[in-house]
């Protein structure tokens, strides 16, 4: 028997590792196997080329718990190690590298877990001693055992192994005692070694028999060892591209398309990412990409290490590249996986090119589930926006999809204001807004659906990106006035008559929110009286919701434009009808109200041209009671205004109707409106 101590300076080296890598003990399993695959695999390298002539068809590795005697026992057919390579490989290298990392990193707890390579070592997690149990592949070679409790001393002497290969046993501590459970190494090893290369035996199979679970006795292999990934393209079919998929997310939809990467310059990577079918926007969740080094699984949290967009998608990723064992932090600054990040960008960007140019139709089929991914990624990553720009869609209001170099010839003739700008209109709600694509159709403009959940920023992101280009929303002005083509001609109503009409409207006008009445010199076929909600506004209260930041318009009440058509006949017919009934009382208050308003002009006339002090006292009394005067008859023709217009049917109906057609009247408002218009078809 052999005795040795390891070389450190530190003694007590375990207890450190236990307790910074704490959080992360149970990835000692996924190194033990994964060892393990990589012996067996090396093995079977060297039958192959003839090095080795034994039997490498049945090489399962098995992994056993028993829980009388507290031990996980992983035990492969690979290429096993004599006692020198023990020596040198598990002893040395490992614990040197240990030494190196406590001395490194004695001030950096958070550096620690990033920069050393854990491997075999992370078994001591879990473990009160650990015990190597091998007998080389070498001709002549000994089965050798290896133990050690943990401390800086280890004991290695000969031993017996029928077999050649690797059994490398745990003897798991009392505080991690999950571990000698089923269930938790079943949940490992359906996490990390799912998709391993070698086959993995653990537990029996169980069957239903008579409604009881029954054990077959047949060992049961926990893995895929080639799953789709691995596979060439050209020898899968789609549905083995579902199938994966239904492995990955047994509870998901089919999803919209797969993307097979598959590169070896100037790193390798392969892997499978889905677009999957979101149902609603709620659903989105990021973190569905797996991360696997070698079919080993790394990290299912892709953030930073895939672009931001990519996140959305699903599926997994291999690349022997991506660094094992390491933080998050060091795999985001790492320059491969960088690297690694805007190939898959562009890959992705490629593929979704190709689908578009190969099959239009199907793609424009898949258009609506796509959209969300295909403008978050033109959001958040400048070079697929450039890459996506020529095959990103928009739908129109009639269901059809164009480019968005399409849609701009399509519109240009139509919808070029005077101002030389190409004018997008756009509606966010089909239904709702319904009247307004209407009148915009009939104007011969066309009216695109941006119902999308991205679909304000992209609107914005669009305008910053496209010359000369803006989006204005259908109902955010009347239709001669979404798209100016020449100068407003002026209104064909007064200004008085305007002045008695905007009382008589206010007063039936609803009140929670604020409306601003305005006049418009329409067609006398439009509607008598519109409600319009600036873009600009509507946009800032949008952003208000989404941005915590921007309160101060998330607070602001609706406003809304009335705006009233001044040459609809109905206009008029409330003008006289209020002539007919106050026309009187409000020109006798004008004729009151004259001798007061030029005597205000008289006394503003004086004050012309004089510094505040040099004006005499009693003038500005006097200017100040004519004030008051005035505004008391003007207060009193509101008032008369006012009554009339809360008496008047016609009034009330007009501004309902506005109300219905953009979807803002309801409940006992609704009600009355339909008692209403029955009493005035009586
Ligand atoms: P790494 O796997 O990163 O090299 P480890 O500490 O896990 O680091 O393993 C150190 C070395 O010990 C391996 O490179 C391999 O040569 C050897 N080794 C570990 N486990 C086995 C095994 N089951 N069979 C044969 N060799 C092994």
């Amino acid at each position: 028997m052999q005795k040795g101590t390891i070389n450190v300076t530190t003694e007590n080296i375990f207890p450190i590792i236990k307790k910074f890598l704490y959080s992360d003990h149970e990835i000692f399993l996924r190194e033990v196997v994964s060892n393990a695959v990589d012996a067996t695999q090396k093995l079977k390298t060297l039958a192959s080329v003839g090095e080795y002539k034994g039997n490498v068809e049945d090489v399962t590795i098995q992994i056993k718990v028993d829980k009388k005697k507290k031990t996980l026992t992983i035990s492969d057919k690979g290429i096993g190690m004599t006692a020198e390579e023990i020596e040198k490989y598990i002893t040395q290298i490992a614990f040197s590298s240990a030494e190196d990392f406590v001395d490194k990193y004695k001030d950096k707890t958070n550096a620690i877990i990033g920069h050393f390579g854990l491997g075999f070592y992370s078994t001591f997690m879990v473990s009160d001693k650990v015990e190597i149990i091998s007998k080389s592949y070498k001709k002549g070679a000994k089965a050798v055992k290896w133990s050690c409790d943990g401390s800086p001393e280890y004991t290695i002497n000969e031993t017996k192994k029928e077999t050649i290969g690797t059994d490398i046993i745990l003897y798991i501590d009392d505080e991690s005692k999950d571990f000698l459970e089923e269930y938790k190494i079943n949940e490992l090893l359906t996490k990390y070694c799912k998709f391993l290369p070698i086959e993995i035996a653990f537990g029996t199979e169980k069957d239903w028999k008579d409604g009881k679970e029954v054990d077959t006795g047949k060992p049961k292999i926990i893995n895929d060892t080639k799953p789709a990934w691995t596979r060439k393209p050209v020898d899968l079919k789609d549905e083995d591209y579902k199938k994966f998929y239904k492995d990955l997310y047994p509870v998901s939809d089919d999803p919209l398309f797969n993307i097979h990467l598959n590169v070896d310059y100037p790193f390798n990577l392969t892997g499978i990412l889905y677009f999957p079918k979101i149902k609603s926007n709620i659903e989105i969740q990021k973190n569905k990409i797996q991360l696997y080094c070698n079919q080993v699984f790394v990290t299912d949290s892709v953030e930073g290490i895939v672009p931001e967009f990519l996140t959305l998608l699903h599926g997994v990723i291999d690349s022997p590249d991506i660094p094992l064992n390491v933080s998050r932090s060091y795999l985001q600054s790492d320059a491969n996986v960088k690297k690694i990040s805007s190939h898959i960008t562009k890959k992705v960007a490629d593929r979704l090119a190709e689908i578009f140019k190969k099959d239009r139709t199907e793609f424009e089929k898949k258009w609506d589930d796509l959209k969300l991914f295909i403008e978050y990624g033109m959001l958040t990553e400048e070079k697929f926006y450039e890459k996506a720009k020529s095959f990103a869609l928009f739908k129109n209001s009639e269901n059809k999809y164009f480019t968005i170099e399409e849609y701009k010839k399509l519109i240009t003739e139509n919808q070029t204001d005077k101002n030389k700008s190409l004018i997008i209109l756009y509606a966010t709600d089909k239904d709702k807004q319904f009247s307004f694509i209407d009148t915009a159709k009939e104007k011969g403009y066309d009216v695109l659906i941006m119902d999308g959940q991205f679909d304000a920023h992209f609107i914005n992101h669009l305008e910053q990106k496209l010359e000369n280009t803006r989006f204005v929303r259908v109902d955010s002005d009347v239709i001669d006035k979404l798209i100016l083509k020449e100068d407003a001609k002026e209104s064909s109503l007064s200004p008085e008559e305007q002045e008695l009409l905007k009382p008589i409207f206010k007063s039936q006008l609803p009140q929670n929110a604020t409306f601003d009445i305005v006049f418009e010199n329409l067609d006398e076929n439009e509607s008598p009286v519109i409600i319009t909600q600036s873009e600009y506004m509507r946009r800032m209260k949008e952003m208000a919701e989404l941005n915590a930041g921007m309160n101060f318009y998330g607070q602001m009440p609706d406003s809304f434009n009335l705006v009233i058509n001044t040459n609809h006949t109905l206009i008029s017919k409330i003008i006289e009808s209020n002539n007919k009934k106050s026309g009187k009382k409000l020109s006798e208050i004008n004729e009151k109200l004259k001798p007061f308003e030029e005597e205000k002009i008289a006394l503003e006339k004086l004050k012309e041209g004089k510094k505040e002090e040099e004006i005499d006292q009693a003038e500005k009394d006097k200017l100040s009671d004519v004030e008051k005067q005035i505004t008391e008859f003007k207060n009193k023709k509101t008032q008369i205004l006012t009554e009339f217009g809360k008496k008047n049917k016609i009034v009330k109906q007009l501004i309902d109707l506005a109300l219905i057609a953009n979807n803002m009247l309801s409940g006992e408002e609704l009600t009355k409106f339909v008692k209403r218009s029955v009493d005035l078809i009586k």
